[in-house]
């Protein structure tokens, strides 16, 4: 079904607006140039309804990747906290993907842009596992991209920008093309940066390592996970990782909103570890899916209801 032809409902620029009726112009800007930011964002089912998981850090990323691209929003942090809570609430989903955008209007054309307005949508729909059910069980089949990943200096990466997506589209091509479910993207100097729209991280010896933050995007999901192997007494470690030390981890996954925690059982033709989800992996998927259902007493200041 096309994104365009659904039932529901869109908060566009303060306005709900019927889902078919939330349109822009051909010549809004950021088609053209793909200057814009935006969020994934999860609301999950939970016994006192469905909650919105991380939503302030989710709003601050946000609020920083317009910072970070110059763009001025003509709103404040609770309005689009709210109107994330709208838009799962408006269109009665019980767990949602929820996409907040400020984009570019077609109030001019040119890259001075200086002449815009920051428009914004925040919608939301029901949305499954983004890697296949399955394969959170089993884990994926990845290969290293033969692009590389953003440079620090050329659009930067602490932003979510619009425009970043194209790297990560050819990649995931041609992973997909190749007959893997998804890519792994290395640095400019050839080190493990992150997936396409995932954190990585490798066990070995049960420490965790995930690279340090440099061309990738700041994951709140590897924030929380973080945390998570934190408080079970796991140690985690952020460093500069090679590809070879992928190839030898004991268990490897990835994180995001979208992907939750994934495990990867193969990168390159090599089973990692048992060639399955690994121990560690599934304990913290496990307690990854408890803390966002609000099974877990621990917490639930990352909930907000809606
Ligand atoms: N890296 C990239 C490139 C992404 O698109 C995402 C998804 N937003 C992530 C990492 C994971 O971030 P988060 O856990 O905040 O969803």
């Amino acid at each position: 079904m096309s994104m365009a032809d659904r039932e529901g409902l869109i908060w566009h620029n303060s306005q709900i607006v019927q889902w078919r009726n939330a349109q822009t112009h051909v010549l809004t800007h950021t088609l053209h140039y793909g200057m814009g930011v935006f969020e994934g964002v999860r609301a999950y089912k939970t016994e006192r309804g469905p909650a919105i998981f991380r939503l302030r850090e989710h709003t601050d990323r946000l609020f920083n990747s317009a910072h970070i691209l110059g763009m001025k929003v003509p709103y404040d942090r609770d309005t689009i906290d709210e109107a994330q809570r709208i838009a799962v609430r408006e269109n009665r989903l019980d767990s949602a993907y929820i996409r907040p955008m400020f984009y570019f209007g077609p109030e001019g054309m040119g890259l001075r842009a200086d002449n815009l307005d920051v428009h914004c949508i925040v919608a939301a729909w029901e949305w499954g596992s983004y890697l296949g059910e399955e394969n959170m069980k089993n884990g994926i089949r990845v290969r290293v991209s033969s692009f590389t990943r953003h440079h620090v200096n050329v659009t930067m990466c602490r932003a979510k920008a619009n425009g970043n997506y194209m790297n990560s589209m050819m990649a995931l091509q041609e992973a997909m093309r190749d007959g893997y479910d998804e890519a792994l993207m290395l640095d400019a100097q050839g080190y493990v940066m992150e997936g396409t729209g995932e954190n990585v991280f490798l066990v070995r010896g049960g420490v965790l390592y995930t690279p340090d933050l440099t061309s990738a995007l700041d994951g709140i999901t590897r924030k929380t996970i973080m945390t998570l192997a934190r408080e079970l007494g796991i140690d985690v470690v952020e460093k500069r990782i090679t590809r070879d030390e992928v190839y030898i981890a004991d268990e490897a996954f990835f994180t995001g909103t979208a992907a939750e925690v994934t495990p990867i059982r193969e990168v390159d033709g090599r089973a990692i570890g048992s060639g399955t989800r690994g121990p560690i992996t599934e304990r913290l998927q496990q307690l990854y899916f408890d803390v966002v259902h609000g099974r877990s007493e621990a917490h639930l200041e990352w909930l907000t209801l809606v």
